[in-house]
Order: C-alpha cells, then structure tokens, then sequence
C-alpha cells in the first residue's frame, strides 16, 4: 500500500497490496497498544466475544490489547490462558495480549501459578475488579512476578471504604443521594501498593488511577526512585461525576472506579503531562443492555469505549490541554514500555485529526452498546487500521463511497 500526501511524513509505502491511498490532512501513526480492557470470552460472550471486542479495539485504532482474566473461568490456570489464546489466534483481529490472575478465581487467597502461565504466555498479572485486598499477599505476588520479569496490575480500591459506592464521593453524590466511592478508597491502597514496591524492590502498576491523591502519591513514589507505573482511562480524563447529574442518572457513565470532579481531572491531565501517569489505557468494560437498564445503583459498572477512546482523546488535544505528540506517546510507546515490549513494525493506523463524526451506539463494533458518548459529536476518527501488515479497519472506504 502506497499512502500519499501524509500530513506527518513523506509518502509511506507499507508491504501487502497494490493499494494507493489519498492521505492529504491524515496523519500515520504507530498502532496503538491497550493495556488493559475486558473482552469477556469465556464466560461472559453476550457482553463481548473476542472477535467482536478486537474488531471495535481495530476500530478504535488498537493493534494490540491485553485482557483482564475476570472471566468464566478465570484466566487463572495454563488450560485457561491457553485456550484464550487459541481463540484469538483463529478470531482476533488484532494482537490480543493476555494478562492472568495473581490469586486463584481472583479470590485472594493462594497465589495462581504465576511462573507457568508466564511461560505460557501471561504478559501481567491482576486480579482487576477486585485489589488483592491482603498486603501480605499482594507482597508475595509482587516479589514473584518480579522473579520473572513480570509485573503485577492492580485495581486499588480498599472494598471497606467503597462498599455499596456508586458514584464518586462529593458534592454531585449528595445532591443525587446516591452513595458514594470516596477518593481516599483508592488512594489508601495506592500508597499501600507503592510501600510495598519499595519493601520488594518491584515494580507495581496502578490500572486506572481516578483521584488526584493518587496522582500525588505516584509522583512522590517516582520521585523517590520506588518503582511504580500506572494508567489512567480516557473517561477519567475527560469526564466527571456531573455527567451523572446531567444526563439524569444516566447508567452508561457508572465505572469503578468511579468518574470524578474536574479537579481530579485536571491533576490526572498534569500527571500525563509531568510522566507521573505512563500511559492511557481504555479498561474498556463491555455490558449487555439489561446490565445497565436498572436503577442506577443496581447497574453494572463500566464503559465501552474502545471504539471512542482516541477521538474522545482527541477533545483536549484540540482543547490545547494534551500535546498530540505526547497522546500519541501514550497510546504506543509508553503502554508497550509498561510491559517490556517493543512496538511491532508492522502495524499501523492511519487518523484524521479533524474529522467530526456522532457517536452512535447502535453502530459499535463492541457488543457492549454501554457509552455515555451516544449522540455525542467527536473530532478525531480512526480511518485506517493496520495489523500485522493487513488492514483490519477500514473507513476510507465507507468515506470514499459516502462522498
Ligand atoms: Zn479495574
């Protein structure tokens, strides 16, 4: 393929077809690497399959995904993660990179065989959904992921301080009566996380960092040489809790953790800017419909917004909040450097930075229809996915035949 007229780069040629592309107001970049979202196989296909969950990531520009093991079974044994990974080699679209359990059906209780299932494959380990609440335990699994050159993911949230929370604790939560998922929920266990890189000497990283105590936590921690990565959502970065308010209760915006106030949304947007925060990652959390039709304290928590992601992004690039190089860094480079990994050579998106496009539901790639988004008018779109050499997306052409 012969793309031409880039914005970013002279004429690129890309090996596979004959194809020549118009790439006049496009920009080539590296294709993007998620570190953490839910595909939902096995267990959990009416909510995504793998198939369906990596042709929405090839829609939203993502040429490789790690996913989280809170699946039916766990990801937590070799037949398990085996299995996944044969799925995926026979209906992923994209690189699918699986993370296992630290601790058995993410129970807490006994260590998984964290040795086999890296060798086996396992680039992490998290037991997310849940913390590994016991730091005696959390302290062995960091000292033997390290063992062997892996690195424990955790989702820090001390279940005494959030039980029955459902939104961000604050202002908007009273107002709504609705219970509330203190900050300090999370940054107790965040500082608890970092004490205990530090006891080890092993690397922690933090999944979806939401409060700006944790932001001030990981800075000290790095500046301290502990060491310590983490991640924040697009949501966290550009939501808050009043998207609760406004849309009327509306389920699509519960997530756990939950959105928060501008203010911790700025301190999130400044510990992207300042290196405390390493990389964006989507936590993409796919949900069937009847999840989400309730009452908002009965409905599940999570996004789907894999397909969103870099276009919701994109709003505080063109806000002037969010250099597009240092997005970019932190949708490739930095995401794949969390897990020791070199970007592949061969895979590729190709974006337009301004097209405005509506968001809408229906048309999602993902099953889950689950986004606060529907309706919503993005500038930024995915126009071109590209991995291992194949395109995998493709909107030139819809956009060719549109025009
Ligand atoms: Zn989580």
């Amino acid at each position: 393929m012969l793309i031409r007229n880039l914005r970013n780069r002279a004429d690129v040629r890309l090996e596979g077809s004959e194809e020549v592309v118009d790439g006049r107001g496009l920009v080539l970049l590296p294709g993007f690497v998620d570190l953490h979202c839910h595909l939902r196989q096995p267990g959990f296909e009416h909510k995504e399959t793998i198939a369906t969950g990596t042709l929405a990531a090839a829609a939203g520009g993502f040429t490789t995904v790690c996913c989280m093991p809170n699946t039916e079974p766990t990801i937590d044994t070799v037949g398990t993660l085996q299995h996944v990974v044969e799925i995926a080699r026979q209906e992923a679209v994209v690189r699918v990179l699986p993370i296992a359990a630290v601790t058995r059906a993410r129970r807490g209780a006994e260590l998984s065989d964290m040795a086999e299932l890296a060798a086996a494959g396992a680039v992490a380990f998290s037991d997310d959904g849940s913390p590994v609440a016991s730091s005696s335990m959390m302290r062995h699994a960091l000292e033997y992921a390290n063992s062997f050159g892996r690195v424990v993911i955790d989702h820090c949230e001390d279940p005494a301080l959030t039980k029955g929370g459902a939104m961000h604790e604050g202002q908007v939560s009273e107002r709504l009566g609705l219970p509330g998922w203190p900050a300090a929920g999370e940054e107790v266990m965040v500082a608890r996380d970092v004490a205990l890189a530090a006891q080890t000497g092993a690397r922690v990283h933090i999944a979806h960092v939401s409060s700006a105590g944790s932001v001030q936590v990981i800075r000290d921690a790095k500046r301290r040489g502990i060491r310590v990565t983490s991640e924040v959502t697009p949501h966290h970065l550009t939501l808050t809790d009043e998207w609760i308010e406004r849309g009327a209760y509306d389920a699509n915006c519960k997530v756990n953790p939950p959105l928060r106030s501008e203010g911790d949304q700025l301190a999130l947007i400044e510990g992207l800017l300042d290196g405390t925060i390493d990389a964006i990652a989507t936590d993409h959390a796919p949900h069937a419909m009847a999840d989400k039709a309730c009452e908002f304290e009965q409905a599940a928590f999570g996004i789907s917004n894999i397909e969103t992601a870099f276009a919701s992004l994109m709003g505080l690039v063109h806000a002037g909040k969010l250099p597009f190089d240092l997005l970019v860094d932190k949708l490739t480079r930095s995401p794949a450097a969390v897990l020791g990994l070199d970007l592949p050579a061969d895979d590729w998106v190709l974006v337009d930075p301004d097209a405005e496009w509506t968001v809408d539901a229906a048309r999602l790639h993902s099953r889950g229809r689950n986004t606060p988004l529907h309706g919503h008018t993005l500038r930024g779109r995915v126009m071109l996915t590209i991995c291992r050499g194949r395109v995998v997306y493709d909107a030139l052409r819809e956009a060719a035949i549109a025009s």
